[in-house]
């Protein structure tokens, strides 16, 4: 299955299916624009894929290198790409190389930036191997690297050539991060697809189980629902809905997040999944949607034992310390809380005048002290 992306200045396609890495070579080669091309991946991707994935581009008559970083969120750090730059330049880079992401969201938007600076731009291909990379990252174009002051905070929009999401790479996947992946693709139908809202009611145990056909649907639902919102509003720019929708339950999760300094204790799309509750609990707070909605929402989480609810974890936390990241995180963004909020399964939307003191009465409800 294909989902084209359709922007001002570029088209691709997102390839979803199996085999794609396997036969990586001959969906790239007629499309890079000389065949030439360096790899960027992680250690951990490098030992399960990497190696077919190289055969096949030299199967096709691509000359690749790979660059291998460390796994995990450090290597999004200016200093490894730093590192990283150099090294590839020294191995030699022309205008029409291609760097190609082989990895997860890590991976993704470590080698998008590499992609997007050297050289000023080059062609990029991105090949997501994380059910989170599948159904979020690798759409829309944004990549990024962390610097002290916080995560993310250096970037560029850059579109890929191709994306191909391999379902054979979900394989491997440990459960846990098909958990975390999975809370991203609820929360695309929480924000505008009830249909797969329900679709989720019904498959999502299959997907958490890994069984491949349920994956596949699961992540070209997402990818066309994302594809959908960046379509509509490429650089975020949109004043209300849009682009911004897509942090359904992040104001929660980057505080949660935040709390735990990004360790790797708690993983990004664990706190969306508890960040999705909070966002439906303080919608019902504040009479934008009723009661059986945070209900529906909570039923479903708790069933398949995704995390959901404070009471995820063994010590509680502090409303007050959440309330601080939220109010910093927010500050970066446009110097307001904002919330996005639901009234629905499928109806999101932003608002920008949330009383605080509701945030922590939430909070609290949900089991944080003062
Ligand atoms: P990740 O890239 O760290 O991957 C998670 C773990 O899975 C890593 O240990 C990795 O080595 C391993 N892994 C990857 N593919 C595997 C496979 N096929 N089999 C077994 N193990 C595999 O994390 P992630 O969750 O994919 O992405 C998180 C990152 O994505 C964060 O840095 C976040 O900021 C970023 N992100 C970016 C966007 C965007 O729009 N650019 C959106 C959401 C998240
Ligand atoms: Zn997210």
């Amino acid at each position: 299955v294909t989902v084209p992306v359709t922007l001002d200045h570029h088209r691709y396609d997102v390839v979803i299916g199996a085999g794609l890495i396997e036969r990586a070579g001959a969906w790239l080669a007629p499309i890079l624009p000389q065949k030439r091309a360096v790899v960027i991946t992680d250690e951990t991707v490098a030992a399960l894929h990497l190696p077919r994935f190289m055969a096949s581009l030299e199967e096709t008559g691509i000359d690749a290198r790979a660059f291998v970083v460390p796994v995990g969120e450090g290597s999004k750090s200016l200093s490894r790409y730093a590192r990283l730059v150099d090294d590839i330049l020294a191995h030699g880079m022309e205008r029409k190389t291609t760097v190609i992401g082989l990895g997860g969201g890590v991976v993704g938007d470590l080698s998008g930036f590499v992609a997007s600076s050297l050289l000023r731009g080059v062609p990029f291909v991105q090949i997501p191997t994380t059910l989170l990379s599948q159904v979020d990252s690798s759409v829309g174009g944004k990549t990024g690297l962390n610097a002290s002051s916080g995560k993310n905070l250096v970037g560029a929009f850059y579109q890929p050539r191709i994306v191909l999401a391999d379902g054979d790479a979900l394989a491997t996947l440990p459960r846990r991060q098909r958990v975390a992946g999975y809370a991203e693709i609820v929360k695309a139908g929480l924000i505008a697809d009830p249909e797969l809202f329900s679709w989720c009611e019904a498959n999502g145990a299959r997907v958490l189980d890994g069984d491949p056909a349920a994956l596949t649907e699961a992540v070209r639902r997402a990818c066309a629902f994302k594809a959908r919102v960046v379509m509509e509003d490429e650089r975020e720019t949109a004043a209300r809905d849009g682009r911004a929708l897509l942090n359904l339950g992040h104001s929660f999760a980057h505080a949660l997040e935040a709390h735990f300094n990004y360790d790797g204790r708690l993983l990004h799309g664990e706190a969306v999944s508890i960040g999705l509750g909070l966002a439906a609990s303080l919608s019902v707070a504040l009479g934008h949607a009723r009661q059986e909605l945070g209900d529906r929402i909570d039923r479903h989480l708790r069933m398949l034992g995704m995390p959901a609810g404070l009471d995820w974890f063994d010590a509680p936390l502090s409303a007050r310390e959440l309330i601080g990241y939220m109010a910093r995180d927010k500050k970066m963004q446009d110097g307001r809380l904002s919330f996005v909020l639901l009234r629905d399964i499928g109806a999101a939307f932003t608002s920008n005048d949330v009383d605080m003191d509701r945030v922590t009465e939430v909070l609290r409800r949900a089991g944080c002290e003062a």
